[in-house]
């Protein structure tokens, strides 16, 4: 699943392919939107929100997408081939006479009035990269549910919006915490909240993700992916466990010496 960072940098790249001029090509090529031209609109900009990427259009309109587990934008210079998978992938091509970005396997391509965009986005909690980061707010949406799972409610986007199943990982081994602790119980929030922003926003630049600092292959993560393998800090065996109510549950990695179980003082004991 694409983290925040990588929305982001797609919305940057796509931005820098298309914003100031006219698009030249638009095929949106899903059912709802086959009457829908948006040739010859000029794009303002591409941008990221949570994981929904808008590209804002100078007649009042936002074409929304989203990269779910495996959708991609990929940029290729107008006239070459494209190769970022089968032809019946592609369902949204937007083009100027320089660049073409094809949308291979996006999802929930809408069209909006910009001052609409809410009613698409507007469920979503603080952007770790939007222009509004607001860490209180953050903390403050992850303790409306206290009991629940600090790994699942990272990975809600109504909480706070970018983090995927990576940083949840890597973020929880960094703080030294199970990802089965009830997140009212975690000991200090704003500084878990506070270090996703911290490696979201360093992050989002690099072409290759690490949150070790190493580019090293098997060494760019603390445990995500990495189950068996001995920690990068004190050798224990990496473990995994499904996580979440199928059928959304994700795999959770930790390291049992690292991360150990949380007491849970006010557990009741009926
Ligand atoms: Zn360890």
């Amino acid at each position: 699943m694409p983290e925040g960072d990588t929305v982001w940098l797609t919305a940057r790249r796509l931005n820098t392919a298309l914003a100031d001029r006219a698009l030249s090509r638009a095929d949106l090529r899903v059912p709802a939107l086959a009457t829908t031209d948006l040739t010859g609109m000029t794009v303002r900009a591409v941008v990221s929100r949570g994981k929904h990427l808008l590209t804002r259009l100078d007649s009042g309109l936002t074409l929304r997408s989203h990269l779910r587990m495996d959708g991609s934008w990929r940029i290729v210079r107008t006239g070459r081939p494209w190769s970022g998978g089968p032809a019946y992938a592609v369902r949204a091509v937007l083009g100027n006479p320089e660049w073409e970005c094809v949308g291979y396997r996006v999802h929930d391509l809408a069209v909006v009035p910009t001052d609409r965009e809410a009613e698409l986005v507007g469920h979503l909690g603080p952007d770790l990269l939007g222009p509004d980061w607001d860490a209180g707010e953050a903390v403050r949406r992850l303790l409306l549910d206290p009991a629940r799972e600090i790994g699942q409610a990272l990975l809600d986007q109504r909480t706070l919006a970018g983090i995927g199943n990576m940083y949840k990982a890597e973020l929880l081994f960094l703080r030294g915490v199970h990802p089965f602790t009830p997140t009212g119980t975690v000991g200090d929030l704003p500084g878990l909240v506070d270090l996703a922003h911290r490696m979201l926003s360093r992050n989002k630049d690099a072409p290759e993700q690490s949150t070790t600092g190493s580019n090293r292959r098997g060494e760019n993560f603390w445990v995500y992916l990495r189950t068996g393998r001995p920690c990068l800090r004190c050798g224990t065996a990496i473990v995994s466990a499904d996580q979440g109510v199928p059928p959304y549950q994700r795999p959770a990695f930790w390291c049992p010496t690292c991360q150990p179980v949380a007491e849970v003082a006010a557990r009741p004991s009926s």
